[in-house]
């Protein structure tokens, strides 16, 4: 079977033949994949930043966003069967016993860094045509869903920040949710920083959760981006008109910010304009550039006086994968043109050289199969 592997010794990547991979235990599930996302990380892989094969291969075959259908089951498989949809998990447990992350399924929170990653870290990747897998890892995902359910995974970055906000905002009584996960209409103005698919699906995570969210991105309006920011009912501001300030003049006591950009210099700017009780979540991994300054005492005192929390999230687990298939669902209820336009392009394997080193366009581009 085809597939897209990296070399990281030989320093290539290729369109390569690999053998097709059988079930090997009674919970093994065959997928036939139809889909797999292009973003960042495979980029970065592809330039050799960073992704390890698999003890023992020379190669690792790419791609962690993914969609497949089930077309063969283990002898004990219960919770997928044949036909279904499926989307995969990215992260696997590391095998220390004492690891209390990895040992309660929640390999995202690993302690010790030897969990795997399929497509990044010493596990292949999607981006061939059938891959073999443990059923827990199994994500089903409804039919109605197909062309969009892509996006499941780079969704599931928002829906575990987003679960977390939830849980830093229950410190204040007048906002404690009514019902979990369900937010009340106060203590809710979010920016979003960055407007490629991580930030646009924060955006639609934000709005379904009742936030009143402004986009904060560089190309002026309007844009396909902007267009699609004002389709959810959220506010797109470019950086290129308003500063950081002007942004903080607009937004009132800003309660969130969801930074999806990976670039920090703008991330510790904006923090200076974070609001009181306010919540910043970085999901961005930054390529390692020269130091630049930051104005600590300001970010420390405010910190303090405002009873700010900074945190980082990496994603994610089974029930964030969950929650991002429920919201999708949603999402495509009151957006549809939004959400479909998210996808901007569907290619052919082959085109894998365009799509890795191309120059990046678009939002969220796709391999078909
Ligand atoms: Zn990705
Ligand atoms: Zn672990």
């Amino acid at each position: 079977m085809k597939a897209v592997a990296v070399d990281p010794a030989r320093r290539s990547v290729q369109l390569v033949d690999r053998p097709e991979p059988a079930l090997a235990t009674p919970t093994d599930v065959k997928l036939r994949v139809l889909d797999v996302g292009v973003c960042g990380t495979d980029r970065e892989i592809c330039a050799f930043e960073y992704g390890t094969p698999p003890s023992g291969d020379a190669q690792l075959v790419i791609g962690h966003e993914s969609l497949g259908e089930v077309v063969e089951v283990g002898a004990t498989v219960s919770r997928v069967k044949i036909g279904d949809l499926v989307v995969p998990m990215v992260r696997r447990p590391c095998d220390h016993d004492d690891c209390r992350a990895c040992r309660s399924d929640r390999q995202d929170f690993c302690y010790t860094g030897d969990f795997t990653e399929r497509g990044i870290k010493m596990h292949h990747g999607f981006m061939t045509e059938v891959v073999v897998d443990d059923e827990k890892y199994m994500n089903v995902v409804p039919r109605a869903l197909r062309d969009v359910a892509i996006l499941v995974e780079p969704l599931t970055i928002a829906e575990k920040a987003l679960k977390q906000i939830f849980q830093v905002q229950q410190r204040l009584p007048w906002c404690a949710p009514p019902e979990p996960g369900k937010m009340p209409r106060n203590s809710h103005r979010a920016v979003v920083l960055g407007a490629g698919p991580v930030g646009l699906l924060g955006a639609m995570a934000l709005r379904v959760a009742d936030f009143d969210t402004f986009v904060y991105s560089r190309e002026p309006a309007p844009n396909p981006k902007s267009n699609l920011v004002e389709a959810i009912g959220a506010h797109y501001v470019s950086s290129a008109v308003d500063s950081v300030e002007q942004l903080a003049g607009r937004v009132g006591n800003m309660d969130v910010v969801y930074e999806a950009t990976g670039a920090s210099g703008l991330s510790f700017e904006v923090m200076k304009v974070l609001g009181t009780n306010g919540v910043f979540v970085f999901t961005g991994v930054p390529g390692r550039k020269a130091p630049i300054t930051v104005d600590t005492d300001l970010i420390m005192r405010d910190a303090v006086l405002k009873n700010q929390v900074i945190f980082g999230t990496v994603n994610a687990g089974r029930e964030t994968f969950e929650d991002a298939i429920r919201d999708l669902g949603t999402f495509t209820q009151r957006w549809p043109a939004a959400v479909k336009s998210l996808i901007t392009g569907r290619y052919p394997m082959e085109a894998y050289r365009d799509l890795l080193f191309g120059q990046a366009t678009g939002i969220k581009n796709v391999i078909s199969l």
